[in-house]
């Protein structure tokens, strides 16, 4: 029995179904149930509120969502292997978990949650191969405000830094900051040592918030998107040589005029420049090319 629940300790249910951690899919698992308590109590508080979760693994915060009161989690696991241990963590909690097989990255999650009254959001100790594609197809979305009220991650560290990062940090800036400073007010909440995980991953581990903003500056994502692929494309060059293949709805955008309509001093790199600034150029860019 658990510090949380009457379930078996997580070690004991990795070995009961034989779930040796595949590095393929990102498996680093946590067996601490107060490090996964600390981790919902973050995403909290958790009454009424429906939870996606990506890749509950063997259950670890799974079980602490539902300890700490999320209405219902909705987990979404690759892993056939886990489907029978989440089993057991289902019959705990009757009508509480919906363990959904599937492939995240191909799964409408906001589809998913809509089937549910209240708030929604997902918490996740994220696999890392795919923590960053995940975070983008949820912040790149077509309707937004999101569906979702706030995401609790857990990143690597030097992704996390790359999600809040700010022009003052320029190594750690780049199209992941605008994209999250855009459309959230991002943070890291704390980290998570290597020793944490099973097997322990080389790096430090950091929980990230992220909380949707409602008044985000109005522009064009896919624009936006093309700017900042053109600007950090070419980091180390000025604004008024980066920006000179940038191209929309298939016109080429003289950079020059783009810079001056934006009033951004072309001398300047893309690593110098807030979200408000790319968001001024984008919505230049979207002038110029009459769209
Ligand atoms: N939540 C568990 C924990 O904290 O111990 C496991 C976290 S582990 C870092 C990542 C989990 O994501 C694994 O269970 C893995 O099988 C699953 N996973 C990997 N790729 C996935 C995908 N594309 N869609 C859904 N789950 C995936």
């Amino acid at each position: 029995m658990s510090a949380i629940d009457d379930l078996p300790p997580l070690r004991d249910v990795v070995q009961r179904f034989d779930l040796a951690p595949k590095k393929s899919l990102g498996q680093n698992f946590l067996f601490d149930l107060n490090l996964t308590s600390r981790i919902a109590r973050a995403a909290g508080p958790l009454a009424g509120v429906t939870v996606i979760e990506v890749g509950p693994g063997p259950g670890g915060l799974t079980r602490a969502l539902l300890a700490e009161g999320a209405a219902r989690v909705i987990a979404v696991e690759r892993d056939e292997r886990c489907l029978a241990a989440l089993a057991e963590v289902a019959a705990r909690y009757p009508g509480r978990l919906d363990v959904v097989a599937g492939d995240a990255l191909e799964t409408d999650l906001g589809a998913l949650a809509a089937r549910h009254p209240g708030p929604a959001r997902i918490v996740a100790n994220l696999p890392y191969n795919i923590g960053t594609a995940l975070l983008t197809q949820w912040l790149d979305a077509d309707v937004w405000p999101a569906w979702f009220d706030r995401l609790t991650l857990m990143f690597q560290r030097e992704v996390a830094e790359r999600i809040v990062a700010t022009p003052e940090q320029r190594a750690d800036y780049g199209r992941l900051a605008v994209l999250c400073g855009w459309r959230t007010k991002a943070r890291i909440l704390f980290d998570v040592p290597p020793s944490a995980f099973t097997p322990p991953p080389k790096v430090t581990s950091s929980v990230v918030e992220l909380i949707p903003r409602a008044d985000t500056l109005p522009c064009n994502r896919r624009i936006l998107s093309q700017v900042t692929l053109c600007a950090f494309g070419q980091r180390r060059k000025m604004l008024r040589q980066s920006l000179k293949g940038l191209s929309i709805a298939g016109k080429p955008i003289d950079a020059a005029a783009l810079l001056d309509r934006s009033g951004i001093d072309g001398q300047k790199r893309a690593e110098e420049i807030s979200v408000a600034d790319f968001v001024g150029v984008a919505n230049a860019a979207a002038a110029l090319a009459g769209v």
